[in-house]
């Protein structure tokens, strides 16, 4: 856990209904950079020590994170796209359900740049219902390339996500967990 995220989150983060926590003062529309690095180092030091040769994040809110941990263990950053530009030559893709926007939509990425000898360490602002991390998941699947580590910096653990992420058996790490909310007030995991 890290002490200074919950700290931001208690003092910054706004729960609206529907059980979403808006943080858009510090990581989904302002960037607190200071706070991001420290993510970056805390994801580093849990996963130093896996091979790890590509970050996998989805656009946008996940690059941040994820750019502050790939600079540290030295590998590319790749972030999946949340539509299909045209200008993409091999493209796959899968779908995925979003519960904060109600609708499905598509995500993709160009096949060149993951193989079958890629290990991936996926990396996101937020867990849920564990509904983008499926479809990553189904996405680096076609690739052929392998998840060894998913880095979450804040999961809502009343949601799926987290039980599906463990009952497959990756090494989940999350930077703050939220347990459940009480009357707009925070009980940590
Ligand atoms: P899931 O796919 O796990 O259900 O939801 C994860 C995605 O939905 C995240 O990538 C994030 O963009 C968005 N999301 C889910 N819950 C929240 C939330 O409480 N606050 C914000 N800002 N985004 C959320």
């Amino acid at each position: 856990m890290m002490n200074n995220l919950k700290k931001n989150i208690e003092e910054k983060g706004i729960f609206l209904d529907s059980d979403i926590l808006k943080v858009d003062s510090f990581l989904n529309h302002q960037i607190d950079i200071d706070l991001v690095e420290e993510m970056g180092e805390c994801f580093y030091e849990h996963f130093k020590n896996v091979p790890i040769t590509k970050v996998v994040t989805l656009e946008s809110s996940g690059i941040a994170p994820a750019y502050a941990t790939a600079r540290r263990l030295h590998v590319p950053m790749l972030f999946i796209k949340k539509s299909e530009p045209n200008t993409m030559q091999a493209p796959l893709s899968s779908s995925v359900y979003s519960f904060t926007k109600q609708r499905s939509y598509t995500i993709c990425m160009e096949q060149d740049y993951l193989n079958e000898n890629d290990r991936v360490l996926f990396i996101d602002d937020f867990l849920a219902n564990g509904e983008a991390f499926k479809g990553v998941e189904q996405l680096i699947g076609q690739s052929g390339a392998k998840i060894v580590g998913v880095g979450i910096c804040i999961e809502k653990r009343f949601q799926k996500g987290h039980s599906y992420i463990c009952g497959q058996g990756y090494d989940l790490l999350a930077l703050a967990s939220i347990d459940h909310i009480e009357n707009k007030k925070i009980i940590w995991a």
